[in-house]
């Protein structure tokens, strides 16, 4: 019987089944389409990580004698669009059949389906074989329990899959670290390189250009540096697990002026491709960390696999649990827009300068500086959650649907009135201070609140408990912080509050 099958831009997984074996029958098509690369702003980075990811998984599967179509953007056949892709493979190959990977964003799921609900031949699904997770097996596991913490959810995953566990018990006595995962780094221990895959990138610039594709962000088309091939993310997770992992956990939360990735891995891409397995991933760690010869300690191990096993896992269970309505939630009801600096980086207040134009260089931010800094001055701005989600889509290399609505629109906005995080995570200066050396080099003063030289974060961040006091009166995690609002003087707080406002009236010259 010949069968078309689909696979989409993030399901470049070599390993799956379907590749077992060849099979004259069944052709593979692939396709760079306009509806991708338009549904929202990308990073130039990012549609070219795509594409590059995405010709290389081709090019690796071919060579094994699978058989392909593979539409190029500036093809000329190329309808653009995944309705006719599909129904124009079938006609070309006569195939009898369609097959495809269920996809991991509800927007291709819904389409998907009404594709095959209008195709005059048998189709069928696949999973895609990627997560330890099925889709709905999260939401079978709260199932007739009150509370969703991601903890549990992570023990249970910690003793499914035998990962860290003695006799039901965790390895080292505790099932997590995250107390000492929160070091400011000061210059030491040395920060090794990021692994670096240089590669002129000029021909697909060229192609988004032509085709007019609107992207945000930089690249230098001589130098582009994300591993994309199989090949090259194995050899960054070797990397990872030999140069960065010893340091990983110490140094997770902490963020530098001069310092982009840390001891960070980079392999969201690569995982979020799907072109390395988040088995494979732990299971590399857990090699290096069992053979005696590395002396890695538990706690960077276990922060590591923690947001593999625990996180990565847990947003994609919500995500499908939640959806479609968690797209539209506005629990605080934010309706600010973004200041204008968001695609420039242009502001004073160092932290988001950094932050933000990293994220506008690169592509890139570690996990604080997408929640302690960017999102964090997003909440307590009270900026609409549809405008902040827009943007985190489009600028990470790693941004998915998936894992960016319930990191941002969740954990980070608090948009879902806590079904991921039990409190918003805001803070003022403080936290930012302590885990950075920001502060140091910035225009504004972190120990003030008031003035035209406090930092906006410590005025924003006492306005925002006092605004949304009333959400936020049965919250007990809540409760330290409402309670040192309360005891504020009546008057320090109002000259706070017109200090915020300003701030928020003018967003674009802070
Ligand atoms: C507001 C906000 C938006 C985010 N958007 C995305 C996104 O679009 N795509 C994305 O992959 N991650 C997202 N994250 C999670 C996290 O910031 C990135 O996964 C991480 O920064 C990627 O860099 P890394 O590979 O060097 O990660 P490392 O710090 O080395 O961590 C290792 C891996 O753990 C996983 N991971 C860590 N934290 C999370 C998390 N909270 N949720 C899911 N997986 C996690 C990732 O796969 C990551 O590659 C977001 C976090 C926040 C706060
Ligand atoms: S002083 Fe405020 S704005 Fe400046 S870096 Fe520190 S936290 Fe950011």
């Amino acid at each position: 019987m010949k069968i078309v099958r689909l696979i989409l831009g993030d399901q470049l997984n070599q390993n799956h089944s379907w590749f077992s074996s060849v099979n004259d029958d069944i052709t593979y098509v692939m396709a760079e389409m306009k509806q991708e690369t338009d549904y929202v702003k990308h990073h130039i980075q990012k549609v070219t990580a795509f594409f590059l990811a995405m010709r290389s998984f081709k090019e690796d599967l071919s060579a094994k004698g699978h058989n392909f179509m593979y539409y190029q953007l500036d093809d000329k056949n190329n309808p653009q669009n995944l309705e006719q892709i599909i129904s124009n493979t079938i006609a070309e190959t006569n195939a009898e059949k369609f097959e495809y990977q269920l996809p991991d964003e509800y927007r291709l799921d819904q389409q998907l389906q009404q594709i095959c609900n209008s195709l005059d031949i048998a189709h069928d699904y696949y999973d895609s074989e990627h997560f330890y997770t099925t889709r709905y097996e999260l939401k079978d596991f709260y199932t007739g329990k009150k509370q969703m913490v991601m903890e549990s959810f992570y023990r249970m995953m910690r003793k499914k899959h035998d990962i860290m566990v003695q006799n039901d018990q965790p390895e080292g006595g505790k099932w997590n670290y995250d107390q000492s995962n929160r070091n400011k780094w000061k210059g030491q221990p040395p920060i090794p390189k990021e692994k670096e895959f240089i590669k002129n990138v000029e021909e697909i610039i060229e192609l988004l250009k032509n085709a007019n594709v609107q992207t945000i962000g930089k690249i230098d088309s001589e130098s582009f540096a994300w591993p994309v091939t199989r090949e090259e993310c194995l050899s960054t997770l070797d990397y990872f697990c030999k140069q960065l992992l010893p340091h990983f956990g110490d140094y997770q939360d902490a963020m530098h002026d001069d310092e982009k990735f840390l001891f960070h891995s980079r392999l969201s891409f690569a995982m979020n491709a799907k072109i390395l397995s988040p088995k494979e991933v732990i299971d590399a760690v857990l090699n290096h960390f069992y053979d005696k010869t590395t002396n890695i300690n538990i706690s960077q191990v276990e922060g590591f696999i923690r947001q593999i096993l625990g996180w990565r896992e847990y947003m994609r269970g919500i995500y499908w649990k939640e959806m479609p309505e968690y797209k539209e939630l506005n629990t605080l009801n934010n309706t600010n827009k973004l200041p204008d600096f968001f695609w420039s980086g242009n502001t004073k207040m160092n932290c988001l300068k950094k932050a933000i134009g990293q994220s506008l260089d690169a592509s890139y931010a570690h996990h604080i500086q997408r929640l302690m800094v960017i999102g964090n001055f997003s909440l307590l701005t009270q900026i609409d959650p549809d405008e902040v989600d827009k943007w985190y889509l489009g600028v990470y290399i790693d941004a998915i649907e998936w894992v960016e609505i319930t990191n941002t629109r969740g954990m980070s906005q608090f948009a879902d009135d806590g079904i991921v995080a039990t409190k918003p995570y805001v803070s003022s200066a403080n936290y930012i201070n302590k885990m950075s050396n920001y502060c140091g080099n910035c225009h504004y003063s972190h120990t003030k609140k008031i003035g035209e030289k406090a930092c906006p974060f410590n005025s924003l961040y006492w306005n925002f408990l006092s605004e949304k006091r009333e959400h936020f009166k049965d919250n007990q995690r809540m409760n330290m912080m409402m309670a040192l609002l309360n005891k504020m003087d009546g008057n320090k707080l109002a000259e706070i509050q017109e200090r915020a406002a300003h701030i928020i009236e003018n967003l674009d010259t802070i």
